[in-house]
This record gives C-alpha cells, sequence and structure tokens, in this order.
C-alpha cells in the first residue's frame, strides 16, 4: 500500500531553483496502481484520496492526504509498481521528487546521514529480494511476485501504525459513528439505521473502517472499539428518536466482529448499555458475519440466544459470500439476513446472481426471517427487489452513511421515495 509519513516543511527545505512543483486539478490521476513510476510527491496543498483495486475488482478507498504528506514514496527504494491510484481531490500543488534527486542529495549529505540511509534501503531491499525469491520459486511470476511482497512489506509498516495509532484516536474523539439509513420498501419509510466507524486522522485524513477494523480485531482493541461504538449508536438511536419526536421505532444495526463474542463481559456490557441509554432492545440489532457462526458456533448459539431472549435482532451480514447454508443457519437464533452487496450490484448483468438473491428472499421468508439488500445504487435495483418481495433496503441510491446531525435533518424531511 501507499503509505506517507508527515514531513515538516522544515525538513523539506529544497532549493527553490530545483523545485519540481508539479499542479494537478481536482480528478487527475497523479499516479495509477499498476504502473512503474520513478518519482515520489510531496503534497504542498491540496488534498488527494488514495484508491487501491483489490484482486477480485472491489475498490477500496483506504483515505485522503494532505499538506505535508510524502506519496508514492516507495519509487524513491525500488522499481515496483504502484500499489495504489491517487487522485486529486481539491486542486494540488505537489514538489515531484526523483530518484535520481534522491541519490544525489545522499552523494552530498553528511556522512552519517548517508551511510545511514544506504543501510537501511539495503536491507529494505534485501528483505523484498528473499520475499520475492521464495515466492517466485512458488509461482514463477516475477511481476506479480514482485508486487505482492512490496504490498506485504508496506502493508505491514501500515498496520504497525494504524494498530500503534487507533488506541489514542478513540480517546481523542477521531473515531466517530456515521449512519445509513434503512428503508423499508415495500412502506417508503425509514426502517433504521446502521451504524458505521469513521476515522477521521488529524494528518493521514479519513481511514477506512474496511483498512483498520481488520488490523483492530487482530491487535484486540476492536473489544473497546465495539463497546464505544454500541453505546454511542443507543445514545444517538435515543436522540434521533426524541429530537424528531417521531412515533415510529427506529432500529439500530449495529456491526460486531467474532472477537467480540470471545470476551466473557460481552453480553453483561450489552444489557448495561441498553439500560443506560434507555432504548428498546427491539430496536436494536446485532449485525454479525458468518464467520462466528463458523468459528464459534456453541458460543455464539448461546450468546445470541440470550440477546434474542431480551428482544434484539440479530442479522447476518454480507450474507452469501460465507460458507453456511440456510439450514444450518437455521438452527441458530438469526432473524434478519442481509444480501451481501456483490450480488445486489450484479443481478442486472448476471442471472446467477439474479437467481441468488430471488432464492435468499424466498427462502429467508420461509423460515420467517426479515431481508436487507445491502448496496443498492441505482433504482432499477430497488424496483427490481421490490417486485421480488424484499423487505428493506439500504445503498448510495438512498443515502450515503452521514453524521448523526445530517440523520436527524433526514429523519425530518424524508420523503416517500415512491419505490
Ligand atoms: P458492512 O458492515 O458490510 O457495511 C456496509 C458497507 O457498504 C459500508 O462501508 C457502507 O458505506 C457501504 N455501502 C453502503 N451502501 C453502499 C452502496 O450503495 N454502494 C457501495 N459501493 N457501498 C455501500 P464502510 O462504512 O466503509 O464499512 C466497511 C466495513 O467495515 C463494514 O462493512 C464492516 O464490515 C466494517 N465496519 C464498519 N463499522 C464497523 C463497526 O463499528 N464495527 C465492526 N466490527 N465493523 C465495522
Ligand atoms: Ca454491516
Ligand atoms: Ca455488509
Amino acid at each position: 500500500m501507499v503509505s506517507s509519513e508527515n514531513f515538516s516543511k522544515d525538513i523539506l527545505m529544497i532549493d527553490t531553483n530545483e523545485k519540481s512543483l508539479r499542479t494537478f486539478d481536482v480528478g487527475d490521476m497523479i499516479m495509477r496502481q499498476g504502473e512503474f513510476g520513478e518519482s515520489a510527491y510531496i503534497i504542498e496543498s491540496g488534498k488527494v484520496e488514495i484508491i487501491i483495486e483489490q484482486p477480485n475488482g472491489d475498490v477500496l478507498n483506504v483515505g485522503t492526504r494532505g499538506s505535508g504528506s510524502m506519496i508514492g514514496e516507495m519509487s524513491l527504494i525500488d522499481n515496483a509498481p504502484r500499489t495504489a491510484t491517487i487522485k486529486a481531490i481539491e486542486t494540488c500543488k505537489v514538489l515531484e521528487i526523483t530518484k535520481q534527486d534522491l541519490t544525489r542529495r545522499l552523494d552530498n549529505s553528511d556522512p552519517v546521514l548517508r551511510t545511514a540511509m544506504q543501510v537501511i534501503l539495503t536491507r529494505y531491499r534485501d528483505t523484498l529480494m528473499r520475499a520475492n525469491i521464495s515466492d517466485n520459486n512458488k509461482s514463477g511470476d516475477i511481476a506479480e511476485t514482485t508486487e505482492h511482497a512490496y504490498l506485504e512489506q508496506t502493508d505491514i509498516m501500515e498496520r504497525v501504525r494504524i494498530a500503534n495509532e487507533f488506541k489514542e484516536a478513540l480517546s481523542a474523539n477521531e473515531i466517530k459513528l456515521h449512519y445509513q439509513p434503512i428503508i423499508n420498501l415495500q412502506t417508503g419509510e425509514i426502517f433504521g439505521f446502521e451504524a458505521l466507524m469513521r476515522w477521521f486522522h488529524p494528518e493521514q485524513g479519513f481511514i477506512s473502517p474496511g483498512v483498520f477494523i481488520p488490523i483492530i480485531e487482530d491487535n484486540g482493541e476492536i473489544l473497546q472499539a465495539s463497546q464505544w461504538a454500541f453505546k454511542e449508536s443507543c445514545s444517538a438511536l435515543k436522540r434521533i428518536q426524541t429530537t424528531t419526536n417521531s412515533s415510529h421505532n427506529f432500529h439500530m444495526s449495529v456491526n460486531f466482529s467474532s472477537e467480540d463474542f470471545s470476551s466473557n463481559d460481552f453480553l453483561k456490557n450489552i444489557n448495561n448499555t441498553i439500560s443506560e441509554t434507555n432504548v428498546k432492545p427491539q430496536q436494536i440489532h446485532l449485525e454479525i458475519t458468518e464467520r462466528l457462526l463458523m468459528t464459534q458456533p456453541e458460543k455464539a448459539k448461546e450468546t445470541l440466544s440470550q440477546c434474542r431472549e431480551a428482544g434484539m435482532g440479530i442479522s447476518i451480514d454480507d450474507f452469501g459470500t460465507g460458507y453456511s447454508s440456510l439450514s444450518y443457519l437455521h438452527s441458530f437464533p438469526v432473524n434478519t439476513l442481509k444480501i451481501d452487496q456483490s450480488f445486489v450490484r450484479d443481478m442486472h448483468q448476471n442471472k446467477s446472481s439474479l437467481e441468488l438473491v430471488r432464492s435468499i428472499i424466498f427462502l429467508g421468508k420461509n423460515m420467517n426471517m426479515s431481508i436487507i439488500a445491502e448496496g443498492v445504487e441505482h433504482r432499477e435495483e430497488a424496483l427490481l427487489l421490490k417486485e421480488m418481495g424484499c423487505e428493506n433496503c439500504q445503498g448510495f441510491y438512498f443515502a450515503k452513511p452521514m453524521s448523526e446531525e445530517d440523520a436527524i435533518d433526514l429523519v425530518k424531511n424524508w420523503k416517500n421515495p415512491g419505490i
């Protein structure tokens, strides 16, 4: 992944006559994933977004970078292809630094600094080479394995940084929740919201939950993050409910990771939060993935049953992408299936996705489960889902995840979308 460090402007003191300043307008591509580049850039002003296309075609927006950040710095070290696409989202002035610039600067620098840099760069190259050799032995595709090794190396550095900074970010209020409305297709009303975490890093900009959640799942920070998210979303639900004076009891869906269920205090914390925030348990949906049911079936069954008995709903997120069959699911106290967005997106051009969506709706209904379709981006998808009997849906066509304030405005000004 393209990583960036923040450099103070003083460190960057570069002779004006050497400066290679370039301007990029909004939407301009500064570098493209997979292409080779010989330059890194330091952003003097403006903002860029970093996008990674994953092997399965999914596009991951990994964040933004602003003034003082360096992008594409790995090109100064080796000849690996770019691992991300970077586009200007504001007019940007960037300073271009080529590999030749760096070499020349090192040649003219303090000998201690030069030696230290050379040692670090050589060790970095050695590590990459070793990873390449062992990978090449397996597949023989040099370009692919170089990129793979490169990705792994930079990923590790990025992961360590994120893991180190998350805890502090949580107490510094850099982590927020955004709420995406879930719409009842049959009535056109707002059924509820899904709470989604956001990290607004003061220097790195927005960091996607798709990036930081798997990292904090690995280092255990997720437990504290989930507890915080649950409390915050229940409090927000209460505020949305009272501020809008709505007679309709909105639902709040909160995401939980498998790791959360290993904590002995899970149920106690959930119940405490529900009574402290004074929301009705019937308004709360816990979103879990099939992974939990597959990896901890007994624990999941017991804990989820107690949640259901207390009145909460249990949704299976990203349904269709895991391994569990509907009959297997039946033995768990699950009452909602969320059809994964990849099937919804594909419904129009791929008959098997359409049939999969149709059968999930059909079988889910027969098992008395409610269905939420995710990732609805077009009116035609909403129409088709309604026609197939899908109850609820969520997606950019209706609204993107938004702040609590915007969610309150949305409820106050809601107009039936007429699907
Ligand atoms: P998810 O739970 O499947 O959440 C849905 C994701 O799809 C969200 O991405 C949402 O912004 C995005 N989305 C919704 N509608 C559309 C659409 O029409 N088109 C497209 N392209 N995307 C749409 P987000 O917020 O980036 O979250 C990514 C994932 O991070 C979530 O996937 C969830 O697995 C995880 N996550 C987010 N917040 C939390 C949290 O509080 N706890 C846990 N454990 N995981 C979370
Ligand atoms: Ca979810
Ligand atoms: Ca999902």
